[in-house]
């Protein structure tokens, strides 16, 4: 089949190679001029199964309310007078009950672990190379509180199969001891060992370099105006330039803009942009940073070593489709840095800064599937995990193409008619 893959972050990239695998002819269409550009461009870098507790739980309504209007809060609504936004937040608070929570974990550790297996299979056949670090992942906690209410999301997440492991303050030391002259003490954590990190842009951009060995074509620098159709299959996605490509299948993977190609189309997907935030500081050859990536859950921030940098990403802003850079979030994010790697010299000017929108489903589990057109394919909405989930996502939308069984459920990710 011809396949028009449109997006060229971390998800269509991936589908294309799985796509390209199966004997499919692809062309994958993006707006930038190379792949991974926007969101998948500079995330937390963990492929982190242990993070699979979605922002909508138990514990979230109050903290928003706590956080309300605060610059510098891990979590920040913006309230806007937009219906896309209202509707996405009733419904992010319905996923927060218990038993929502649950069903959600459950689904997003499956998907999950499936691709942190596949990325570690597909990285030794291809010998990618992107500063992956397999040095586990430690959640780690400076509050008494955070930490006993992680215990038992850690221990639903063993039962689902994820290894994390709760672990006291001296053992979380021994396991990253950049954390000892932390000015916030560790009180304890959780640790993950077959979690890992790496660059999500440099995985990217060489995984579409073996593409293209493959085959596939990149279009760059095109932007998508429209899908087209006739009756209740598409016909054909039409360009800015006017230009229009057939195929017999097409995937959407455009991250936070998909809902709004969609939306002409009467296809309603719960996406919506996710804000968020990282700083890049070059690091010198002894400088005490740590060398295993870590989450420091209270405030919402992820840390992990690209080779001689340390990426420090996080914290969810509901803004709309804006990716300004706000001073204060920033500043947060140097405070915090600081405050737990105090030994860490970096001078302000040196760090690089970035935003990116996550794409958001209100329960973090994505949607992957056939839609209700004829020929039309989605695959986005991985919000916080789609690095970790990538590689999953790919093969399991390419099974769909295929129309063959998948080795997981696909059920829980099937975007809704
Ligand atoms: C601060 C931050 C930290 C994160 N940390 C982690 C982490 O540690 N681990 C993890 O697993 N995940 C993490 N994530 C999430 C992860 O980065 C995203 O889920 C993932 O990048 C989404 O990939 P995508 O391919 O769906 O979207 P994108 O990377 O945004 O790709 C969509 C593509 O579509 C293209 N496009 C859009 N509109 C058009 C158009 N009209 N025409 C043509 N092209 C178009 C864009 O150019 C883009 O290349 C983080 C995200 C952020 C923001």
């Amino acid at each position: 089949m011809r396949i028009v893959v449109l997006g060229a972050g971390l998800i269509g990239v991936a589908s294309a190679w799985f796509l390209a695998e199966d004997g499919h002819e692809v062309v994958v269409v993006d707006r930038q001029p190379g792949p991974a550009l926007e969101t998948s461009f500079a995330n937390g870098g963990q492929i982190s199964t242990s993070h699979a507790e979605p922002w909508a739980n138990p514990a979230t309504p109050l903290k928003i309310l706590k956080w309300l209007g605060r610059e510098d809060s891990p979590l920040l609504w913006r309230l806007r007078a937009d219906p896309a936004q209202w509707a996405w937040g009733l419904r992010f608070l319905r996923e927060c009950s218990p038993v929502r929570t649950r069903a959600n974990i459950r689904a997003i550790l499956a998907l999950a672990l499936d691709s942190r297996a596949r990325l570690k299979t597909l990285r030794q056949e291809l010998g990618l190379e992107y500063d992956c670090r397999e040095r586990g992942i430690l959640h780690f906690y400076t509050d008494q509180m955070e930490f006993e209410r992680a215990l038992p999301q850690a221990a639903l997440m063993r039962e689902f199969g994820c290894e994390r492991m709760p672990k006291s303050a001296a053992e979380c030391l021994s396991i990253e001891p950049a954390l000892a002259h932390a000015a916030a003490p560790i009180v304890g954590g959780t640790y993950t060992a077959d979690d890992e990190s790496g660059d999500a842009h440099r995985f990217a951009a060489t995984l579409a370099e073996r593409c293209v060995a493959r085959g596939v074509r990149f279009r760059f620098d095109a932007t998508l105006a429209a899908v087209e159709h006739a009756g209740n299959a598409v016909s054909a996605v039409r360009l800015a330039n006017g230009e229009k490509l057939q195929a017999d299948a097409y995937v959407v993977a455009l991250g936070s803009y998909t809902s709004l190609l969609l939306r002409p189309l009467g296809i309603s997907l719960p996406v919506y942009p996710a804000k968020g935030y990282s700083i890049t500081i070059p690091l010198a050859p002894d400088a005490a940073a740590p060398t295993v990536s870590l989450t420091d859950d209270g405030a919402k921030l992820v840390y992990s070593r690209l080779g001689a940098r340390l990426r420090v990403a996080g914290t969810a802003e509901f803004a709309g489709y804006d990716t300004q850079l706000n001073d204060a979030r920033i500043a947060a994010l140097l405070y915090r840095t600081r405050q737990i790697f105090p030994g860490l010299a970096f001078a302000d000017g040196a760090v690089e800064r970035w935003a990116g929108l996550r794409p958001a489903t209100p329960s973090n589990v994505p949607c992957i599937g056939p839609t209700r057109l004829g020929k039309l394919y989605v695959n986005t909405g991985h919000g916080t995990l789609g690095w970790t989930m990538a590689v999953g996502s790919g093969r399991l939308l390419a099974d769909h193409v295929a129309g063959k069984a998948s080795a997981l459920d696909p059920s829980p990710y099937l975007p809704q008619p």
